[in-house]
């Protein structure tokens, strides 16, 4: 895509720190780190929303963030982390482009990783759990 940001990096029409590249995948650091090391894995073919990433793409992707992660914590010497992919707008995705963060942490860091948790009836925890199965039954074993 033309105006994506992370297209631009992919074609290298804008400098980034590259870690990680083969022919589907790419990852640099993040020019805004929340620590030293938080890596973003992408797709190289642009797709804005997770879902769209075929599961091929994505299953080389899931490995190279497994092996990515210990070279992130080996270097600047971490023992745990975070992977997150924000989708969508409502759930704080900046970049249209599919995007896994790789955030090293550390003891007391500035990143706060928060749930605040909601009140919910048992009744509507069946109702809601049932729903998921029915919809989970209903879809191909790949989708
Ligand atoms: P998200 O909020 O999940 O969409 O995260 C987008 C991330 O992309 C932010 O953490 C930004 O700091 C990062 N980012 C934006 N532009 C660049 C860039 N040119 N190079 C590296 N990282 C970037
Ligand atoms: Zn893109």
């Amino acid at each position: 895509m033309d105006s994506c940001i992370f297209c631009k990096i992919v074609r290298g029409e804008i400098p980034s720190y590259k870690v990680y590249e083969d022919r589907d995948t790419l990852a640099f650091l993040d020019i805004n780190p929340v620590n030293l090391g938080h890596v973003l894995v992408i797709p190289k073919k642009h797709f804005e929303n997770f879902q769209d990433i075929p599961s091929n793409v994505l299953c080389e992707i899931i490995n190279i963030i497994k092996k990515l992660t210990l070279s992130i914590i080996q270097s600047v010497q971490a023992k745990d982390y975070n992977i997150m992919l924000s989708n969508g707008k409502i759930a704080g995705q900046e970049v249209p482009h599919a995007h896994f963060h790789i955030i090293p942490r550390f003891e007391k860091d500035a990143f706060e990783v928060h749930f605040n948790s909601k009140k919910i009836s048992s009744d509507e925890m069946k109702k809601i759990a049932e729903s998921i199965r029915k919809e989970l039954s209903k879809l191909p074993n790949k989708v």
